[in-house]
């Protein structure tokens, strides 16, 4: 469904620090949002409608999703300090393909993962959008 993964090289500094802020905000709750990439950049957020969020898992309702080829895969928050995919992300994962980030707490520019729709680990590379002095992680 998903097959632009080989595209992906980065992700923007200042989505990093959006979804982190969005994670706090839903916190104890989980926050779950699509990725849009953009140039091969991982570079926004869609909200989904019809997105519940619970403390045990997020649901999304893919058919409420926009039909937008240039959605590239998920992200959400754990509630904890483990950003290792659960049995049940492990399976939506591999059903979407794609790249999926996880943050947990403390939900800062160091607490997130990236991973394929095979739970392995992605190497994303850290841009910063117009903003250099922006990149002091
Ligand atoms: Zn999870």
């Amino acid at each position: 469904m998903m097959k632009n993964k080989k595209g992906i090289k980065g992700i923007y500094i200042e989505l990093i620090d959006a979804f982190n802020e969005a994670a706090r905000s839903t916190y104890p709750d989980e926050f779950l949002c699509m990725l849009r990439q953009d140039d091969g950049i991982i570079s926004e957020m869609i909200l989904v409608p019809g997105t519940v969020y619970g403390d045990s898992h997020s649901f999304m309702n893919d058919w409420m999703a926009p039909v937008d080829f240039s959605l590239i895969g998920t992200v959400h928050s754990h509630p904890g300090y483990s950003n290792q995919p659960s049995e049940q992300d492990l399976s939506y994962f591999s059903n979407r393909g794609g790249v999926h980030i996880i943050t947990c707490l403390p939900y800062d520019r160091n607490s997130w993962k990236a991973y394929n729709s095979k739970g392995e680990l992605l190497e994303l590379e850290i841009f910063s959008d117009e903003r250099d002095d922006f990149l002091d992680l």
